[in-house]
């Protein structure tokens, strides 16, 4: 699409080791320390804050050019120990920046051998568990970073030990609950409401990871080190017991659903986030085959609101030429979105390289609109989705904020949903998830057209006179204009 081939130029992804950050950050009592340079914790750290718009503390093991020549050895292992001093965690996620990765430090060997020298085991209860992840950033993005560290998290907190005498997972005792993991973050109001949903059909649940109050805390007298809340070691170790995992997201890979199918034997399965009627229609259904339960009376009446709803708003968004962009699910569940409201999404982009975006997204408009002939880019940066925005003229973006100057640009509204948002407030409680998310997404896109669409609409509207500031006797219509 862009007629330009040199370098990444403003991209459309974050780092590699944020989304670890995302992903550890939903566990109880955990640190992040990243091995690296400084700048990219201030940098992640930030990034979140700014997000979520709570502090966000994460460790660097700091290397300088000693440390990118000699190596990160000594760095790391002195991070640790500042971490377990001032932090007393229960978890510590290493995730690797560029340079570790570049330099070739062995972490996991590293963390073997601080362990050893500081007699920390691998006990649940007693120690501190120290989880590594390999994220390079000029690997792939935050999306791999959040996929890798789930998985990892998942692996450490349910391996079988030498001796099986020692296991924490009874192998015979199902605990009947039902795994959630999604494969890109969601907001914490997402993740309430998805464990609503949950408490009201499973009953019993482990929902990994939980940053519905880690990201979202309330205000307290006292500012604790590490937020309160988080999916608790315990519900990890008991993973391996549940009856079945369902993963959010049918783009990527979720390899932690992956990993306690093919290890413990848990069945996996997946479904798309659940943005829309279909999507959410295909969550309850699967909810309702895993746990053979009842739909809830209140979600039945939630999804006929949202039908309603969509009715009502027909009219405004049929035709409407939408461009979306932002993660590979997300964006996958709202194209859905946008098919099923009679939307026309000339073009579909992601920044993350994903395999099988295309061919999913491709997959959903034969599915539902044949008729239309979508624009679909893969691992692009916004100077290429600018270019793309140009050539296919859309008349409303959905995608982060990082999209806002695109937008003013071209003088195009834009509906901020995704990862991150930071030139608005209240991100971490935005709802898109669940019918009522739906809905709420509903009316932010149609409200966002009827606003855009007022200057064409003023000339012909008549205003009582005492809005207009007219005095009485005056044309209205010729005041309108
Ligand atoms: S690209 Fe690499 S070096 Fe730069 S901030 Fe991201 S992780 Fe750090």
């Amino acid at each position: 699409m862009t007629k330009r081939n040199y370098a990444t130029v403003n991209p459309c992804v974050m780092c590699q080791p944020m989304g670890s950050a995302l992903a550890f950050k939903g566990v109880e009592n955990t640190m992040v320390l990243y091995h690296g340079s400084q700048g990219c914790s201030t940098y992640m750290r930030l990034h979140l804050a700014h997000h979520f718009r709570e502090p966000v503390d994460i460790a660097s093991s700091s290397l300088s050019e000693k440390g990118a020549v000699y190596g990160g050895r000594e760095n790391l292992k002195k991070g640790l120990r500042n971490v377990i001093n001032r932090y007393n965690p229960k978890v510590i996620g290493v995730a690797t920046t560029c340079l570790a990765e570049t330099i070739g430090d062995d972490v996991p060997s590293i963390i073997r051998e601080f362990k050893e020298e500081a007699g920390i085991g691998d006990d649940l209860e007693k120690d501190i568990i120290i989880i590594p992840v390999s994220t390079p950033s000029y690997g792939e993005s935050h999306v791999s970073g959040y996929i890798k560290a789930l998985d990892a998290i998942v692996r450490k907190l349910t391996e079988k030990p030498e001796n099986p005498e020692e296991s924490k997972i009874s192998e015979d005792a199902g605990n009947g609950k039902l795994n959630l993991i999604p494969v890109e973050s969601v907001s914490p109001a997402d993740v309430r409401e998805l464990k609503e949903i949950l408490a009201e059909t499973a009953g019993d649940y482990i929902f990994l990871p939980d940053i519905s109050e880690t990201f979202d805390a309330p205000l307290g007298e006292e500012l604790p080190k590490i937020a309160p809340g988080g999916t608790t070691l315990a519900e990890i170790a008991d993973m391996p017991n549940s009856k079945a995992s369902l993963g959010l997201g049918v783009v990527s890979t979720n390899l932690a659903v992956k990993y306690l199918e093919t290890s413990h034997g848990v069945p996996g399965h997946n479904v798309p986030i659940p943005i829309g009627l279909l999507n959410n229609d295909l969550f309850f259904t699967e909810l309702v085959r895993i746990l053979g339960c009842p739909i809830p009376e209140k979600y039945q009446k939630e999804r006929g609101r949202l039908l309603d709803a969509m009715v009502d708003v027909h009219k405004y968004l049929y035709g409407v030429k939408a461009a979306v962009y932002g993660d590979p699910d997300t964006v996958f569940s709202l194209t859905t979105f946008m098919l099923e409201l009679g939307m026309n999404p000339v073009l579909v982009a992601t920044g993350s390289k994903s395999r099988d975006f295309e061919k999913r997204i491709k997959q959903i408009f034969e599915e539902i609109r044949p008729e239309l002939e979508p624009v679909v880019l893969n691992g692009i940066d916004f100077d290429t989705l600018n270019d793309a925005v140009g050539e296919c003229s859309p008349e409303i973006l959905i995608g982060n904020s990082n999209g806002r100057h695109i937008a003013k640009a071209r003088n195009i509204p834009l509906v901020r949903v995704g990862l991150p948002i930071h030139d608005r407030v209240g991100a971490q409680r935005i709802l898109t998830v669940g019918y009522r998310g739906a809905l709420e997404l509903l009316d932010r896109i149609t409200n966002t057209i009827l606003e855009a669409t007022d200057t064409f609409t003023a000339p012909v509207q008549v205003e009582p006179a005492a809005y207009a500031g007219q005095e009485a006797g005056d044309d209205c219509i010729e005041g309108a204009q």
